[in-house]
């Protein structure tokens, strides 16, 4: 796809060269950044249509730039990194990534996986940062959220909180996990701050669904979204 415009995050200017030359030798348009400074204002302002993103980098961890990035869109991510322990928890729903390079790697393979992810996602729904279970949808890309079609005026974390259950519905989060995906890797607050954001959540929800209660509690554990398809 001669359009697709990739950003390549690595520090190592020699290894990011050479993706740069493979990706556009195949057609793709490039741009590098070479720490994790800035990277997160960069896809705001300037979407690429897909991130390759080192794991290890000077100023901002590339995981948290994941997290950051996914808490507003859904753009492709490709994780690149020498860590392989590290490879379920990147690609899992952890962080969020959609794929994963172990190095060392050939540039022919990365130029594959760039390819095979933006076809995958060309293939899914028209929109896919639209999420839907039950009678809630969210949209990542534009930060809204329905039930039954009402919009739902949230918080900010009240609304990366909904994200998150609406994306794996029926999967328990623990409070650490959805405090993880509220404030990132810099906590503030405590397990009990999840309880409070949770409370009002349900207090919105229920404006527009009555009694019937689409968040769950799991004693002792955390909480979930019940999705009864
Ligand atoms: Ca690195």
């Amino acid at each position: 796809m001669p359009s697709d415009h990739i950003l390549i995050v690595e520090d190592e200017i020699k290894l990011a060269e050479l993706l740069r030359d493979y990706l556009e030798s195949a057609g793709y348009q490039t741009r590098m950044m070479h720490t994790g400074y800035g990277v997160v204002n960069a896809v705001r302002q300037n979407p690429p249509s897909l991130i390759l993103l080192d794991l290890m980098l000077p100023g901002v961890d590339g995981t948290e730039i994941c997290r950051e990035i996914r808490s507003f869109t859904s753009i492709p991510i490709i994780m690149v990194t020498a860590r392989v322990d590290e490879v379920d928890r990147v690609v899992g729903l952890e962080i969020g990534a959609d794929d994963y390079v172990c190095k060392p790697f050939s540039p022919r393979e990365v130029v594959a996986r760039v390819h095979a992810v933006l076809r995958r996602g060309k293939h899914q729904a028209k929109d896919p940062s639209t999420i839907a279970t039950g009678p809630i949808t969210v949209n990542l890309d534009e930060h809204w959220a329905r039930v039954n079609d009402e919009p739902l005026e949230l918080t900010t974390s009240e609304f990366a909180l909904l994200a998150t259950l609406v994306r794996r519905p029926n999967r328990v989060f623990s409070r650490a996990e959805l405090l993880d995906r509220v404030q990132g890797d810099h906590h503030e607050g405590y397990d009990r701050t999840i309880d409070t954001h949770i409370k009002n959540l349900r207090k919105k929800l229920r404006c527009v669904l009555g009694e019937q209660d689409i968040i769950v509690t799991v004693y002792s554990v955390g909480y979930k979204l019940q999705d009864s398809d």
